[in-house]
């Protein structure tokens, strides 16, 4: 118990498995120690009403860059990861920083209207764009810094070697702002050339002591086999609980034998999995039976 004012009470708020609703005290920011004069030494007061109250959400993988440009696209008419990729080369084309800062941080608002504070966004990084989202987005974190935690990956959308120049544009994006080195094995001319592209995020990785978080192997076909050789690197690398890898959709396709043995690697190299649900249950599985 303290006699200091403070800034806000929230009170009524109801936690998880309690019976109580509390009164929560806000001073600098910061959550206080209920003070001696109670809600009456508040300079202002939120009255909850009996509402959960939970700690902020986390949204691990969003792109910012991408975000609110329904309207000025044509419609993704086979609904495949394919075409939408294809639509978004002509609107990259037409990127400004500017515009991409206003709909990043619009779409920052909105999410933390509805209680997220923290995000993970990759930026494409490619010769179609260039830097644009990068410096787009770092702008929008800059603005939205009060309300928002984000961390940045750098993301080679349209692959590093099969898409000329973004080898250097993935060294640049890390000096520019960007947080983590992200991929896309899976987009590039042959296996071989998917393991150097997962190296050479190693190789930058480890110059930058960054996490990694990559797309992995976002297709049905079970001739995608990156993650696999993502999990392997991760353990030569010693990077064990520093990677993460998005999608994964192939393992659903992988005789059971392989995906058993490359969900083992996943779980020796410590990969975090986010698999992105609310994306790929409408992008695949559309050439099935
Ligand atoms: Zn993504």
């Amino acid at each position: 118990m303290t006699d200091d004012r403070v800034d806000l009470a929230i009170t009524g708020a109801h936690f998880w498995r309690e019976e109580t609703p509390r009164d929560l005290f806000v001073r600098d920011g910061r959550f206080v120690p209920s003070p001696s004069g109670g809600t009456a030494a508040a300079a202002n007061t939120i009255d909850a009403g009996g509402r959960l109250c939970v700690a902020g959400f986390l949204e691990p993988h969003i792109h910012l860059d991408k975000a609110q440009i329904n309207d000025d696209v044509r419609p993704n008419r086979s609904g495949t990861l394919d075409e939408a990729i294809e639509i978004i080369w002509a609107r990259k084309r037409a990127y400004t920083v500017e515009e991409i800062t206003a709909r990043a941080i619009r779409t920052i608002r909105t999410a933390v209207a509805h209680g997220v504070t923290r995000f993970r966004s990759h930026v494409d990084v490619d010769s179609i764009g260039g830097l644009r989202p990068l410096e787009g987005v770092v702008e929008a974190r800059e603005r939205t810094r009060d309300i928002a935690d984000i961390q940045i990956v750098a993301f080679p959308q349209e692959g590093i070697f099969k898409d000329k120049g973004t080898d250097d544009l993935m060294w640049q994006a890390m000096e520019a702002g960007a947080d983590l080195v992200g991929g896309m094995p899976f987009n590039e001319n042959s296996p071989a050339d998917s393991a150097r592209h997962i190296a050479l995020a190693f190789e930058i990785a480890k110059h930058h002591d960054a996490d990694i978080d990559m797309h992995v192997d976002e297709t049905d076909d079970p001739d995608a086999k990156t993650l696999e050789i993502l999990a392997e690197q991760t353990m030569e690398h010693g990077w064990h609980g520093r990677v993460t890898a998005g999608h994964t959709c192939a393992l659903a396709g992988y005789e059971e034998d392989y995906a058993n043995r490359v969900i083992g690697l996943v779980r020796d190299a410590g990969i975090h999995m986010i698999v992105n649900p609310a994306t790929n249950l409408i992008l695949q599985g559309r050439g099935d039976a």
